[in-house]
């Protein structure tokens, strides 16, 4: 056991006894772990605040690899004010927490956790929470084994696309197309710079409806078809859309 110190977005919460919890932290080193809040559902308890899901803190925490840590004290670093004030928004964010937690689970790659923080705080500079959500979907195919490749062809390797391709996961150009996916330019156009942005640096989203209607759609049945999570609160996510 060790006393450490580490960034840290806490993903969802669990009663455990009378008046503790346990949290469910993706940090920054550590990867995801779990961590007991002793007594913080009391109105006496300094970590009360801080044992909430959606919290983005340095946390300091009696540390035990692969067994559950300890919480001493919280410093927070966002409390996402803005995305806890909007129904549609925390519809958002409870799907992306549930959607990392997943894709963390099959692969512990520390890139993860950098993305999923770029994108709340983008979410929370409000920005659009729907683009935001299907480029960080976008990204995180890599890290589930379907990746989609959006250089060339994924048949023939040529250039010169017309489509992208649930069936065969990426762009096809016009003698390998078979009629499944889209085929809207900017929309094909969008969906490589969504893949290749980086998150951080986004200052404008600047996409037509339909562009970014036709990415959603395309990522919920990929995601569906071949992912294989099953994200509850998806559903929920699907119905406040704006389509
Ligand atoms: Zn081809």
């Amino acid at each position: 056991m060790k006393i450490v110190s580490t960034e840290g977005f806490i993903l969802s919460t669990t009663k455990y006894g009378e008046s503790s919890k346990i949290l469910n932290i993706l940090t920054k080193d550590y990867g995801l772990i779990g961590v007991i809040s002793k007594g913080c559902m009391s109105n006496k308890s300094n970590l009360r605040t801080v044992s909430e899901r959606f919290l983005y803190a340095t946390f300091n925490i009696n540390y035990k690899e692969g067994k559950l840590s300890t919480l001493i004290s919280a410093d927070v670093i966002n409390y996402f004010q803005y995305i806890r004030s909007d129904i549609k928004l925390i519809g958002y964010m409870t799907y992306l927490t549930e959607l990392v937690d997943n894709v963390y689970k099959q692969n512990n790659d520390s890139e993860i956790y950098k993305i999923f923080i770029s994108t709340v705080l983008k979410i929370e500079q409000k920005l659009d929470p729907m683009v935001l959500t299907n480029i960080l979907e976008t990204k995180c195919l890599n890290y589930l084994g379907v990746g989609l490749n959006l250089d060339c062809c994924v048949n023939c390797g040529s250039k010169s696309i017309v489509a992208i391709s649930h069936k065969q996961g990426g762009f096809l150009c016009k003698n390998c197309y078979d009629n499944s996916g889209f085929t809207n330019k900017n929309a094909l156009k969008t969906i490589r710079l969504y893949y290749y942005v980086d998150i951080g640096k986004i200052s404008k989203l600047d996409i037509s409806d339909d562009t970014e209607i036709e990415i959603d759609n395309f990522l919920d049945h990929y995601y569906k078809d071949y992912t294989g999570l099953y994200i509850k609160s998806k559903e929920f996510l699907n119905n406040l859309k704006k389509y």
